[in-house]
């Protein structure tokens, strides 16, 4: 761990900032034109500001840094048990992260670091921090403000995994990529913003989780990745559909419809669905509108998916119910009752149930 000098001590909250990668850190390859990610040195000497936030700041970065397009659950295990090993040590966690992917691992740790009472924020940026432009300096600068924020009896305003980006700071679980240009590059369709950012920060404090500060942290490291995301579209071929869910080992499915949750009815649809859930096969299915919820009674075309054993995953995001599905094969093994219960249960603040 590094410790960032000369910090202007007015609260004494301490932050571990952890750089995973991402455009924030990345510069230009002068061979290939190509943004690639740098160290951590690159990145701090870019904003010296960030010795006047209050707060006593120490660093800690993914050896290589990288773009989160490469990320892996096993790279979430290593943050999650960053965070979990240095808990007593820091009183917030801010994670610069590369965009792609943020929605998948700040969702993927809301599940891992059970009973947080501690804020653990992610942001990154669309602008690499050395171009004039950048977002990444009000974005990280930000982002360790809102992880050392307290109330009025010294408790964390934000004891959650959330994202703070382009003035908003949104629940993790909750979060998807909506833009590949636009400084505001995520939205929580379904959720409503944990805080704005303008002049002041405005805390929406009735809508962020309140934990058990009697608890320590409950942490489970574990995920299994025998899952896959399907999006149905007219046209879809039975025999391409039935050889993914008899692929052996796979153990769940996030199956992406149409509206509220609507799919076709071919009879060889709801056959491979009804033999994969009698065979074991959690199948949740997730609307590919990014906006409201699955409601499987309301068509014709959604009752007969329910019928073939298929659950609803409410209004999660697709980010969230892969993610959580990785964490309850690898909580509870075998015991496919209980992963599909707790799968349309609220745990984290992920569904409106
Ligand atoms: N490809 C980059 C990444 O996800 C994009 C970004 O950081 O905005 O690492």
């Amino acid at each position: 761990m590094k410790k960032l000098s000369n910090t202007l001590l007015l609260t004494h909250m301490s932050i571990l900032l952890i750089y995973t990668g991402g455009t924030i850190g990345m510069s230009r390859n002068s061979f290939s034109g190509a943004l690639e990610p740098l160290d951590f040195a690159h990145l701090l000497r870019h904003i010296p500001e960030l010795h006047e936030v209050a707060a006593d700041i120490h660093t800690t970065q993914f050896e290589p840094p990288i773009d989160s397009s490469d990320v892996t659950p096993s790279q979430w295990e290593s943050l999650a048990c960053t965070i979990a090993g240095r808990y007593h040590d820091y009183d917030g966690f801010v994670i610069l992260h590369g965009t792609d992917t943020m929605a998948y691992t700040a969702s993927a740790l809301s599940y891992m670091l059970g009973n947080l009472t501690k804020p653990v924020i992610f942001t990154g940026s669309q602008l690499p921090i050395g171009q004039l432009r950048t977002d990444g300096k009000e974005n990280l600068i930000t982002a360790v403000s809102i992880a050392a924020a307290r109330d009025d009896e010294g408790r964390p305003l934000v004891p959650e995994v959330a994202i703070y980006f382009g003035g908003r700071l949104l629940r993790g679980n909750r979060t998807t990529k909506q833009s590949a240009e636009a400084f505001r590059a995520f939205a929580s369709f379904n959720y409503p913003a944990l805080a704005d950012a303008g002049v002041d920060i405005t805390y929406h404090r009735d809508l962020i989780l309140r934990p058990d500060y009697g608890r320590g942290l409950q942490p489970f490291y574990a995920l299994d990745p025998n899952v896959i995301i399907i999006s149905l579209f007219p046209g879809m071929r039975g025999d391409i559909l039935q050889h993914i869910l008899q692929t052996p080992g796979l153990k769940a499915v996030v199956m992406r419809t149409f509206g509220s949750g609507n799919a076709p009815r071919h009879p060889w649809l709801l056959s491979a669905l009804r033999e994969a859930a009698d065979r074991g096969l959690v199948i949740v299915n997730i609307s590919q509108c990014v906006q409201g919820a699955v409601e499987m009674s309301r068509y014709d075309c959604g009752l007969h998916l329910q019928e073939a054993g298929v659950l609803s995953g409410l209004d999660s995001t697709v980010e969230s119910a892969v993610t959580k599905l990785m964490h309850l094969l690898a909580r509870y093994p075998g015991d496919t009752v209980t992963v599909r219960s707790l799968m349309t249960k609220n745990l984290r603040g992920e569904i409106s149930v």
